[in-house]
């Protein structure tokens, strides 16, 4: 015999499936905010509206990591691991200039060598190995790579090839399609494997 559920639990469950939905449409707003902030020079001196960059890398990365954590059961903790490496990868901008000033950073002829598909696929093998967990790997380097095609979609030079210097500048409407279009399709595999999921609540 299945017990009927009481109306809050029915309500989480038609609400959950949409989940995924609202964290890549928010994420989605947060990188159009960003850039025309970042293009308008909202907050009137360069350094300080640089400091919006990572809010767009950290939405970013949400974004591409909510279909592994819903869709494909990649635990939170590792996905939050994947976060902080998506965000951190500019500590390099600091490393390479030798100063804490954010001025410094943002001068750079060009990003550093962090900033490349080389570094970030060793980074991601070394956390999975260490963590002994493959899908650490895939989350780590998934966050990574959104973050370099963010900045290869944007300007100044992005090392994605280093040691070689080629350069690949992706336009920034195809980088929000390809990862936007990522997140949607986990929110509707999502959605359709809860609704398969859905227990049938008349049956006794
Ligand atoms: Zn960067």
């Amino acid at each position: 015999m299945v017990s009927k559920p009481d109306n809050f639990t029915m309500r989480s469950t038609r609400w959950k499936p949409l989940i995924p939905f609202v964290i890549v449409v928010v994420c989605f707003v947060i990188q159009l905010a960003v850039d025309r902030g970042l293009q308008i020079n909202i907050l009137g001196k360069r350094e300080w509206t640089s400091l919006l960059d990572p809010f767009a890398h950290g939405s970013l990365a949400i974004l591409v990591l909510s279909p592994l954590t819903f869709y494909f059961g990649v635990s939170r903790k590792v996905a939050l691991v994947a976060l902080i490496c998506a965000v951190a990868i500019d500590v390099d901008h600091f490393i390479a200039a030798g100063s804490f000033s954010i001025s410094s950073a943002i001068s750079l002829p060009g990003r550093p060598m962090a900033h490349s598909i080389l570094f970030c696929s060793g980074a991601a093998l070394l956390i999975g190995a260490v963590s002994r967990s493959w899908s650490a790997t895939l989350a780590v380097l998934l966050a990574s790579l959104c973050h370099l095609s963010r900045d290869a979609s944007g300007g100044g030079f992005t090392p994605l090839f280093w040691p070689s210097d080629y350069e690949w500048h992706i336009p920034r409407p195809l980088h929000l399609t390809i990862w936007t279009t990522w997140g949607l399709l986990g929110a509707a595999l999502y959605a359709i494997k809860k609704r398969k999921e859905a227990v049938p609540y008349n049956c006794s």
